[in-house]
């Protein structure tokens, strides 16, 4: 059965959120038409909303194949989550795996073309990761900025610190700081601690088993330190308190530069500092395993299922504080 509809959130700026319908024409070559079943909210589409969108937002998407594109070898009915860099596939990167890394990337799905804010959206084949059966969408969809993000990066830290350290700690209790904290353990990070201003999130962390940090002063004090707010003084709380030797994973966004303060203390600081964006394919068969070990237990902690309709109270309340991640949920993946 072919759906001729689309009802698609538009973000024309200044917070607003509108909604269209539109007739959905043929599949392009190379694409798929996914329902979308889960969609969820990210901290960076706030920013689409005070700026507007020319496209539909919406990158953390999870759904069914309903139709297909010339080329395309793929059942409907598959289920998959979308990978959200348009990688080449060719590029030296790409060929190597390093699909996050491609040099000739130029679009995000729900930045530079259509995401799933929407009852359905078309994707790139390539950018489609099937889900196992066994994994629900609304967990599955965790594996993207949540899980996915956060494996990669302490995957790309285990290349510093291979032997693993006692105790680590998370700067910013965010759905991404909560992603590291729930799949640390599986990296050889034997305990957490975590800061967070705002209480909710930290007792959050706190039931997903970190601990509380008390002393955020204190220089030399952690062999890795992941931020994730990236808010300035979070910052430089990382460097300061992160010991010689050791690791800071800059994970955090914003449009603020990153520094480093030249100050004797950390001229005289031997010690990693690691940037990491996303996560290359390669890598999504092992995150599968984390999700079956810690995805229930975080999609339970963190998501507030929603409707599409219900986008801009989501949005108020995310905005506020309210919900860690909502997600726009479709009646049949409830
Ligand atoms: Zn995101
Ligand atoms: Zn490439």
């Amino acid at each position: 059965m072919t759906t001729s509809t689309s009802v698609r959130a538009r973000f024309p700026g200044d917070g607003r959120i509108d909604f269209d319908t539109v007739t959905l024409g043929p599949v392009a070559e190379g694409e798929v038409r996914l329902r979308v079943d889960v969609c969820a909210l990210c901290g960076s589409d706030k920013r689409l909303l005070r700026s507007g969108s020319t496209v539909v937002p919406g990158h953390e998407i999870g759904g069914t194949v309903v139709e297909v594109g010339a080329g395309v070898d793929l059942p409907t009915g598959t289920r998959a989550i979308v990978y959200i860099p348009v990688f080449c596939g060719t590029c030296r990167r790409c060929v190597a795996g390093r699909t996050n890394q491609c040099l000739r990337l130029t679009q995000l799905i729900g930045w530079q073309r259509d995401g799933g804010f929407a009852e359905h959206v078309d994707v790139p084949a390539r950018c489609l990761l099937p889900v196992p059966d066994d994994v629900p969408l609304t967990t599955a969809v965790l594996g993207l900025d949540t899980v996915g993000t956060a494996a990669h990066a302490l995957r790309l830290w285990q290349r510093a610190q291979p032997d693993g350290v006692d105790r680590a700690l998370v700067v910013g209790a965010g759905p991404l700081g909560l992603g590291v904290i729930s799949v640390a353990r599986a990296f050889g990070i034997g305990a957490v601690d975590a800061a967070d201003p705002h209480e909710g999130r930290l007792a959050t962390a706190v039931a997903l088993g970190a601990r509380a940090a008390e002393d955020l002063e204190s220089e030399n004090q952690y062999d890795l330190v992941i931020e994730v707010s990236g808010v300035t003084a979070a910052r430089e709380t990382a460097q300061r308190v992160v010991a010689p030797g050791g690791a800071v994973i800059a994970l955090g966004e914003s449009d603020q530069p990153y520094t480093m303060p030249a100050t004797p203390r950390w001229r005289r600081t031997d010690l990693f500092t690691i940037r990491s964006f996303y996560f290359p394919t390669s890598e999504v068969e092992a995150n599968w395993d984390l999700l079956r070990n810690s995805g229930a237990a975080l999609r339970d902690r963190l998501t507030v299922p929603l409707a599409l309709a219900d986008l801009p109270e989501a949005f108020a309340r995310f905005v506020a504080g309210d919900y860690l991640k909502p997600c726009i949920v479709s009646e049949d993946a409830r």
